[in-house]
C-alpha cells in the first residue's frame, strides 16, 4: 500500500483524535474541524507532489490569525499544534497492521512536518517582528505628540504669562518711584522689595520658557562675535562670589590652554550656558563642597569642564537631565531658591544650556558615578566648543573680519 493510500485509510481516525487533542471548546470544534481538513488534504498533496510548500498557505493563515494578545504574551506558539498532529499521525500509522508501511510512510511524512515546523517559527518571528516595528514607531509617534505638547505648552504659557508679568513689573517700579524715601526703609519698602525678587524670578522662568521654544523650534538666533572663553567664565567667576561665600564653597576657574584664544561665538548665550552650569554645580553641591572650572584645547575644538563634589546624577538620569523638565529626585522635596542646595528650578536650564551649546556646533554631556546625597560622588559636565577662525556667517565676517586680528593681538597682549 503506498503512503497516499495508507494516510486515506487513517484519515478518519487521524480526524477524531486530532480534534479530541486540539479543540478545548465544543465552539471552536466545528472551524477546527474545517481546518483539520485542509491540512489533511494539503499533507496528501504534499506527499503526491513530493513538495512540503503545498502546506504553507494553510500554516501563513494560521499564523496570521493568532491574536495579538497571543502575539504579546508570547504564549502561544503553532509549533506545539504541528508537534501535537505529528504525535496524532504517528499514534494513528502504529496502530496500522503493517509496520513496514507505516515505517515508509512515516519517512515520507516527517520531513514534511520538520518543514511545517521551520515554516511555521519562521512566520511567527516575521509577524512578532513587524509587530514590534509596528509598536515602536506607535511609541515613537506618541513621544514626539506629547514632546510637541510640551513645546506648545510652553511657548503659550509663557505668551500668557508675559503680558501680567509686564504689568507687574511696570506697576511695581511705579510704586517703588511713588514712594516717599521716608517709606522706602520701612514695611513696604521691604513689601516692595519681595514683589521684586519674586517678579525677578518669574522672569526668568518666562525667559527660559521663550529659550525652551525657541530651541524646540529651531529659532534660537546666534549672533556670531568674537568671545574668549576665560572672559566669560570671569563673569561667572565675578556674578557667583557672593553666593559661594555665603554657601561656603571653594569654587576654582583655573586658567587652561585655549581659553584666551579668541573664537566666534554668541557672547550672551555662552554665558547663559556657563552661568547655567555654575549655578547648577552651586546648587547641587553640599555648603563647604568644592567647584573647579577647568578645560583643554583638543584639535580644532575647545573643552570646557565644570566639576563639583555635589549629589551626583544617577547614569540612568544622565540623558533625561538634558530633557525639557528633566529634573530628577522628588520636586516637593526641593526648596524654591535658585543656588540654595537642591534650590528648585523648573529642569528648564539645561536643555537651553544644550541647545545653546549645539546651536555653535558643540556638544554637551555629563559623568557622574551616580546620585548619593551622603556619600557626594560629584558630577562633571563636559561642553566642547568648535574653535572657530572665521566666523561662520558672511554678514559676521563682513563685520568682524577687520577687527579679528586687532581683537586678537590686544588680548594677547593682555593676558602676557
Ligand atoms: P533645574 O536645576 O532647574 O532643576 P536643570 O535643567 O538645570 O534644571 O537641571 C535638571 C536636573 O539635572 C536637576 O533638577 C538636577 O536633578 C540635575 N542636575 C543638574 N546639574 C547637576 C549637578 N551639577 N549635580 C547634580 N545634579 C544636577
Amino acid at each position: 500500500m503506498t503512503t497516499i493510500d495508507l494516510l486515506a485509510k487513517i484519515r478518519p481516525a487521524w480526524q477524531v483524535r486530532a480534534l479530541r487533542r486540539l479543540a478545548r471548546g465544543e465552539g471552536l470544534r466545528e472551524s477546527l474541524q474545517k481546518q483539520l481538513e485542509r491540512f489533511f488534504d494539503l499533507l496528501i498533496q504534499s506527499v503526491e507532489t513530493g513538495d512540503p510548500a503545498w502546506l504553507d498557505p494553510l500554516l501563513a493563515e494560521w499564523v496570521q490569525s493568532t491574536t495579538l494578545t497571543e502575539l504579546e504574551s508570547q504564549e502561544s506558539s503553532l509549533t506545539p499544534v504541528i508537534n501535537s498532529l505529528l504525535g496524532v499521525t504517528y499514534e494513528v500509522l502504529s496502530e496500522t497492521p503493517s509496520p513496514d508501511e507505516a515505517f515508509a510512510a512515516l519517512g515520507e511524512l516527517l520531513p514534511l512536518f520538520a518543514h511545517a515546523i521551520e515554516y511555521v517559527t519562521r512566520c511567527e518571528t516575521e509577524q512578532f517582528a513587524a509587530h514590534l516595528a509596528a509598536e515602536s514607531a506607535r511609541s515613537k509617534e506618541d513621544l514626539e505628540r506629547l514632546d510637541k505638547s510640551k513645546s506648545d505648552f510652553i511657548a503659550v504659557a509663557a505668551h500668557e504669562l508675559k503680558t501680567p508679568l509686564t504689568l507687574i513689573e511696570g506697576y511695581s517700579d511705579m510704586l517703588r518711584e511713588r514712594l516717599p524715601q521716608q517709606l522706602a526703609v520701612t514695611d513696604a519698602g521691604q513689601l516692595l522689595s519681595g514683589i521684586d525678587t519674586g517678579r525677578r524670578r518669574l522672569r526668568e522662568i518666562v525667559d527660559d520658557m521663550i529659550d525652551v521654544s525657541m530651541i524646540d523650534n529651531d529659532l534660537l538666533a546666534i549672533n556670531f562675535q568674537p568671545v574668549w572663553v576665560d572672559r566669560l567664565l570671569r563673569v561667572v567667576e565675578y556674578e557667583t562670589a557672593e553666593i559661594v561665600r555665603s554657601r561656603n564653597l571653594e569654587i576654582t576657574f583655573h586658567p587652561f590652554p585655549g581659553s584666551n584664544e579668541m573664537t566666534y561665538g554668541d557672547g550672551e548665550r555662552l554665558l547663559q550656558a556657563f552661568r547655567n552650569l555654575v549655578n547648577n554645580a552651586i546648587k547641587y553641591t553640599p555648603d563647604g563642597g568644592k567647584i573647579e572650572v577647568n578645560g583643554r584645547m583638543l584639535p580644532g575644538f575647545i573643552e570646557v569642564v565644570f566639576i563639583d563634589n555635589g549629589i551626583g546624577i544617577d547614569p540612568d538620569d544622565h540623558q533625561r537631565i538634558f530633557e525639557k523638565f528633566g529634573r530628577v529626585g522628588n520636586p516637593a522635596l526641593h526648596s524654591s531658591s535658585k543656588t540654595k542646595f537642591k534650590g528648585g528650578g523648573p529642569g528648564l536650564g539645561l536643555p537651553i544650556t544644550k541647545g545653546i551649546i549645539e546651536a555653535h556646533g558643540g556638544a554637551i554631556w555629563v559623568e557622574s558615578e551616580g546620585y548619593d546625597e551622603v556619600k557626594c560622588p560629584g558630577s562633571i559636565f563636559h561642553v566642547l566648543l568648535p574653535m572657530r577662525q572665521n566666523p561662520p556667517d558672511d554678514k559676521t565676517a563682513k563685520l568682524f573680519g577687520q577687527e579679528q586680528e586687532t581683537a586678537r593681538i590686544t588680548h594677547a597682549k593682555e593676558n602676557s
